[in-house]
């Protein structure tokens, strides 16, 4: 898009905004339900366009799709309740309530690993509570944006209310100075956050930023070890190891070690590199060529240091961004693998001899965002809880996303919270309405 293009969008946003907040709720619920219809009757087709672009197996592909349905009618369903004012226990006489009001036309930002769902998570909220939306998605998934515009289109949000841009950074960082716009959300890589939260700062405009993240997942004493083994290869391996939540370090007490190290090598060989078109491939290419070179410089560097590789750990033959299910142990302070994230299908086991030594080494690191605490002893799962430096927590789970919990991070991982009451009420005005 020109820089006019762009700009002239923001002028439909703006114009847009009046109107659309002033909707009946009831016109934006039923909105957001059509929505919800379009994705499941695309199902198949919006699939297919997310294997093409960006490789995940279409299995998993569908599975997105049917979740970011779920999103757009979790809020068309919960919507009138959750908008509803909020009447405060005040000391002084006479009301005190506060209303939950829109704020204006806002900017998304999104990533290429979720394609659909990301985007759900900031859409369907801000839409339900009058804001406008220019949306600028991963330049590699331009298809699957110009398909999302073209349903909310279909589900009859008027014009100007959602606009796909294929926008700059630097049309991006014009659009958060532009006074019009109220907002901007990214998901993305901590250098893109650091940017646009530098930009949102600099112009005062609310952000959210949901970056990345390293997991810790704990496999304590107590731990159901065939469970938590099968729990922590669908959470490393799944989209081929290219989400935030995954479990990228598995941290395990001595006394599991073995036992674990077995169920997991088992577990993880069943993650077969294919074409992800096919109906029972699990892991197919990583999103690019690059992003494979860059995963590979991570295991060469660990292994160059003394790492062990027990499985995978080199680039096969052939054609395609495609990286084998890795596992790696004795990774220590001076590899990146420690500290990095590693955006790809390899899990890093460590191995450790008390429940303490576990939670020191789950908060060391630079990130903050999910986890996963696998123990029958429910004293010590509260105690692991407390002590965690995340956003959350899974006990005798891995984070699965759902319309109504709360998602996001702490740290580096992030600022604020999407999906659930907590991801409405981001860009929302919480206004005080006093009466005496
Ligand atoms: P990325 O390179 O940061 O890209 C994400 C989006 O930001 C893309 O639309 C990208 O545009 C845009 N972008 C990058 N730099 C920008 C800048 N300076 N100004 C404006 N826009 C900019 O991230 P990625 O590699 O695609 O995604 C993977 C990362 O996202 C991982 O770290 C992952 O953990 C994180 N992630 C976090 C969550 C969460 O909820 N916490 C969820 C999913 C992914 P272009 O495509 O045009 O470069």
């Amino acid at each position: 898009m020109t820089d006019s293009e762009v700009a002239a969008s923001l002028g439909r946003s703006y114009e847009a905004y009046r109107s659309w907040h002033r909707k009946d709720l009831a016109e934006r619920c039923a909105v957001l339900q059509r929505i919800a219809d379009l994705h499941r009757q695309h199902s198949v087709e919006l699939a297919k366009l997310m294997t093409l672009e960006m490789g995940k197996p279409i299995s998993q592909a569908r599975t997105e799709v049917q979740l970011s349905a779920a999103i757009f009618e979790y809020y068309a369903t919960s919507g009138e309740q959750l908008l509803a004012d909020e009447e405060l226990d005040i000391a002084g006489a006479g009301r005190a309530l506060v209303r939950t009001a829109p704020i204006g036309p806002l900017l998304g930002v999104m990533p290429w690993n979720f394609p659909y769902y990301q985007a759900a998570r900031f859409i369907a909220p801000n839409l339900l509570l009058g804001n406008t939306i220019l949306l600028k998605h991963a330049s590699n998934c331009p298809q699957q944006a110009l398909r999302i515009e073209d349903i909310i289109r279909a589900a009859g949000v008027p014009e100007g209310v959602y606009q796909n841009l294929f926008a700059t950074s630097g049309q991006v960082a014009e659009l958060i100075a532009s006074p019009e716009l109220q907002g901007v959300s990214l998901t993305g890589s901590e250098k893109a956050g650091s940017a646009i939260g530098a930009l949102a700062g600099q112009h005062l405009k609310k952000c959210v930023l949901e970056l990345g993240g390293s997991d810790p997942f704990l496999v304590l004493p107590a731990a159901d070890v065939e469970k938590a083994a099968g729990a922590a290869a669908a959470g490393r391996f799944g989209n081929a190891g290219q989400a935030c939540t995954s479990s990228k370090r598995l941290i395990v007490d001595s006394c599991n070690w073995d036992s674990f190290l077995d169920a997991f090598l088992a577990k993880a060989a069943e993650w077969q590199i294919g074409d992800p078109m096919s109906e029972d491939t699990r892991l197919g290419p990583m999103s690019s060529l690059q992003a494979r070179a860059e995963l590979a410089e991570q295991v060469d560097d660990a292994v160059a240091k003394g790492a062990t590789v027990h499985l995978g750990g080199f680039i096969p033959e052939g054609r395609g961004s495609y990286y084998p299910a890795t596992v790696l142990s004795g990774v220590t302070p001076d590899m990146r693998a420690y500290r990095e994230e590693l955006f790809g299908p390899v899990a890093v086991l460590h191995r450790v001899d008390s429940v303490d030594e576990a939670i020191t080494l789950a908060n060391d690191s630079p990130y903050g965002l999910g986890s996963a605490v696998f123990t029958d002893d429910e004293k010590q799962a509260a105690y692991v809880t407390d002590r965690l430096e995340v956003g959350m927590v899974g006990i005798n789970t891995t984070i699965k996303s759902a319309p109504d919990l709360p998602f996001g991070g702490v740290k580096s991982s992030g600022i604020g919270r999407e999906l659930g009451k907590y991801g409405l009420n981001e860009f929302a005005n919480k206004k005080l309405v006093r009466t005496i």
